[in-house]
């Protein structure tokens, strides 16, 4: 039998080294051996953020440290902009909401990218923070955040974005772009497993976290920062993801960051052309737009049939979010994808048409 592909949007496939490096036995989290482990994946994580800011590393998944930079940043009645472009601009906003800040929110149709002109429109001069999803994994559409970045450059606005679907596998550069906070999770373009999330705060952004007057225990920025120091966490981390990341980051490191580049965008892109050429409708119409790691394929009422088909020929993908769930799917060239999935998967697709 052939081995599954897994074409996945996180959790993402396993590369076997991977796997292996978690092979381990207990690791005691106040010991050199783990400080080492910290130190080691915080610093992979820093370059991988192109930044010279801390790193914190949260026990929690992309999710967790969304709600940790709301609840570190802000307060009740803080006015925020979200544009939201699908389902992970919705969590962004979902995440939010129960925190009462003021929250404006700008909508644009799924499949597109969020237009910087509207969102800008969307600000005042009351308002504290732009909160935004890097690529929208929900359908594939990359936001340019290079120009949300310059266009916020002089503003006294916190830039926060959400690159869960897209560190590791699309470039980003905090300290060039001006990003304020930045954050990712392990199980995504890194090929680790899920259970942890990273975020970055600059000077401006470590300078809000002290003024705010916020209840929170586990998710405590202040005191991460404390324990970085020592390079230890305040609580257990998940110790054996950590070892995942630190192999996930070398195998990155190994192939080369700019080819590891270079294949997601090149990988999306021959998905993209093979599927069009099929005459098979994409979500993400504009090449521009269109995301390295999550490629979103329209096939009406028949999600589930294209998924089925998929898997018995052994190619896994993820299915489809929001209101086009029964008639979308999702395949992620997020992470360890090769091209030689990229040609199975099309093959499968040609295949299933053909009968
Ligand atoms: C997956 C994802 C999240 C949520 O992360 P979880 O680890 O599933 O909690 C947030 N934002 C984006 C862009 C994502 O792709």
């Amino acid at each position: 039998m052939t081995d599954l592909v897994q074409m996945l949007v996180g959790p993402t496939v396993l590369p076997d080294r991977v796997r292996k490096a978690m092979d381990k036995p207990a690791i005691p989290h106040r010991t050199d051996e783990y400080r080492r482990l910290q130190h080691s994946v915080l610093d992979g994580i820093k370059k991988l953020f192109k930044t010279e800011n801390e790193v914190l590393m949260l026990t929690a998944s992309g999710t967790g440290a969304l709600e940790a930079v709301v609840q570190n940043l802000f307060e009740p009645g803080d006015k925020i902009v979200i544009p939201i472009t699908g389902n992970f601009g919705e969590l962004l906003y979902n995440v939010a909401a129960p925190y009462g800040l003021d929250i404006k929110r700008v909508d644009f149709p799924m499949g597109s990218v969020a237009d910087l002109d509207q969102t800008l429109d969307a600000i005042d001069e009351d308002t504290k923070a732009l909160f935004m999803v890097h690529n929208e994994s929900s359908t594939g559409a990359l936001n340019d955040i290079q120009a949300f970045g310059e266009a916020l450059k002089d503003r006294d606005i916190l830039f926060i974005v959400d690159a869960v679907s897209s560190a590791g596998g699309v470039d980003i550069h905090m300290d060039d772009w001006n990003i304020d906070v930045l954050l990712t999770a392990s199980q995504k373009a890194l090929s680790a497993p899920p259970g942890l999330s990273f975020v970055a705060l600059n000077d401006k952004a470590w300078g809000v976290v002290e003024e705010v007057d916020n209840q929170r225990f586990y998710f405590n920025f202040n005191r991460d920062r404390e324990h970085l120091k020592d390079d230890i966490t305040v609580h257990t981390p998940a110790t054996h993801t950590m070892y995942a990341v630190q192999e996930a980051l070398k195998l990155i490191e190994e192939e080369g960051y700019d080819q590891v580049l270079n294949r997601h965008k090149q990988n999306a892109l021959t998905l993209r052309q093979g599927i069009q050429d099929m005459g098979i409708e994409l979500l993400v119409k504009d090449h521009a737009d269109s995301s390295p790691t999550v490629t979103g394929v329209m096939v009406p009422g028949q999600s589930i049939y294209f998924q089925e088909e998929l898997l018995k020929r052994n190619i896994q993908v993820s299915w489809g979010l929001g209101p086009i769930a029964d008639d979308s799917f999702r395949i992620g060239t997020m992470g360890a994808v090769s091209p030689e999935d990229v040609d199975s998967c099309l093959k499968a697709m040609q295949d299933i048409l053909e009968q």
